[in-house]
Order: structure tokens, then sequence, then C-alpha cells
């Protein structure tokens, strides 16, 4: 879409796409078919939605910015571009009522974090999501325990998702040009979880209190919710610190957790 006179808002992250190549590339990596069901975060002037409409017979796009919106249908406006003019942090993903969807974007990385926080209480229903962010956070995604990297969205994403990243980007491909790197990844919601988990949310509190403050051991950062020898009962050292645990670690405590929770 040409240069228009749209006012860049940074409070909604956009740093718009402008290289081809990169765009090429970044369609080429989500490879929409006809009968997918795709829905567009963000889509801004539409860099990323006037070539993936081009092979889908149906698009839905979610973009919170009036006036985007209001160019969008300008620019493409089509009975089959389904336009939500909403926040995609608030937006109720189960009204798609689909169990196949696939979500992509380049997503406002302000927002990045919590959104993947909210998109995987819909899990279930999404086949794959092809997102945009900092590089760092997709380091941060894809990220093994025993690194500077490995946190709460590596250890949340990866038991309920496989993580890839998939391509670099440097900031000159877009107008304005972010501070910093950026990166493809792909996230696939696992069908089967690879450890039996007994809630959700008690894994969620465990993640989270565990990593709330890195430098601490285990046996002090979950002291309110297990004793030192509960967690030495799981056959897990109670000395070492958030970032040595692995994923089937942290279904351990937070199962024992749960047990406690639901005795007491
Ligand atoms: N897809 C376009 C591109 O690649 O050029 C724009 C990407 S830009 C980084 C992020 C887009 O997300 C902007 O269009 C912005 O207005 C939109 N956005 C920001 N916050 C949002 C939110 N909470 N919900 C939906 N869209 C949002």
């Amino acid at each position: 879409m040409q240069a228009d006179s749209h006012h860049i808002r940074k409070r909604f992250s956009q740093n718009f796409l402008e290289d081809q190549n990169v765009i090429e590339k970044i369609v080429d990596i989500i490879n929409p078919q006809k009968s997918d069901y795709i829905i567009e975060i963000g889509p801004g002037k539409g860099a990323l939605t006037v070539p993936i409409f081009k092979s889908v017979d149906k698009l839905n796009v979610i973009e919170i910015d009036k006036d985007l919106t209001k160019l969008l249908k300008k620019n493409i406006g089509d009975k089959n571009l389904i336009i939500h003019e909403h926040d995609a942090l608030k937006f109720d993903y189960s009204n798609f009522k689909h169990t196949n969807l696939r979500l992509i974007g380049n997503l406002p990385y302000r927002i990045s974090t919590p959104l993947l926080f909210h998109l995987l209480s819909y899990k279930d229903m999404i086949k794959n999501m092809f997102f945009m962010l900092q590089k760092e956070v997709v380091e941060r995604i894809c990220a093994k325990s025993g690194t500077k990297e490995y946190g709460r969205l590596s250890v949340m994403l990866q038991y309920y998702c496989d993580a890839e990243l998939m391509l670099i980007i440097k900031p000159d491909a877009f107008f304005p040009s972010p501070k910093v790197d950026s990166a493809i990844v792909k996230i696939t919601p696992l069908s089967e979880a690879k450890y039996e988990l007994l809630n959700d949310k008690s894994f969620k509190i465990i993640v989270r209190e565990a990593f709330s403050q890195r430098r601490k051991t285990i046996r002090n950062s979950l002291k309110t919710f297990l004793n030192e020898t509960e967690i030495k009962a799981a056959g897990i050292d109670t000395n070492v610190r958030a970032e040595n645990l692995e994923i089937k670690d942290f279904v351990k405590l937070s199962n024992l957790y749960q047990k406690k929770a639901r005795d007491n």
C-alpha cells in the first residue's frame, strides 16, 4: 500500500513492513492454503493481508486502530475480508467457532507476551501460529533450561506447544524502523501434553512464582507453596534455581502443589 498520510501511533507499536522481499519470505513461511481459516492480528496497512488474502477464500483480521480499519476497507473492501475493529488482547477467539485456526501477524511488540498468554487459553482451537516478534522474545520462547533466556515464557509455551524460530528480520525492513531485530516464530499447540498436568492454574502459579526472583533457589521462591521435604520427595534438588529446572520438574512441582491444595 502506498505511503499514505496515516498518523503513526507509537502506543500501538506501529512499525509497518515495507520490504517486499521480506514480505514474500514471510508469506512463503506461512504458506496459506485456500481453505485455511486464518486470523491476522494487527494487519496495519495490509502488508501481509494483501498477499495472504489472495491465497485464501476468507480472511479475518483484528485491528485496534480505527484509521487503519478504514484504510483497509477502502483499499481491500471485500465481503470475504472480515475486519474486527477490536483489541486483540481482549478478543474472544472462541467466537470463531472453528477448531483449526491459524493465527498470524506482525504483532504489536508492546503486548506480545500478554497476547501469547491470552492465546494459550484457546490452544485447543488453534492449529498453528506464525508471529513476528522481537527476536529476543522469540529466543525466550524457544530457550532451553540452563540458559539465561529460559524463563516463564519458555516453560509456559513449551509445555503446551512446539516452538521454532523461522526467520530473523532486520530493522530496515520496516517503517519506522524498530530499534531491535525481529524474528518469525512458528508455534504449534500440541494435541497431546508431554506430561500429565493435574491443573493448569497450579502450573501457572508455580511457574510464575519460581521465576519471580530468578536468583533465588526453588526452596526460597516456592516456600509458601511447598516445603523443602515435599520438593525433595519429588526428586528435585531444593538448591537449584528455576532456570535449571526442566519442564517436567515444573509439572511435578505443580502437581504436588495441586494435590496439597486439594487435600487441605
Ligand atoms: N501487519 C502490519 C505490517 O506488518 O506492516 C502492521 C504491524 S504493526 C507492528 C502492529 C499492528 O497491530 C498495527 O497495525 C497496530 O495498530 C495493531 N495493534 C496494536 N495494538 C493492537 C491491539 N491491542 N489489538 C489489535 N491490533 C493492535
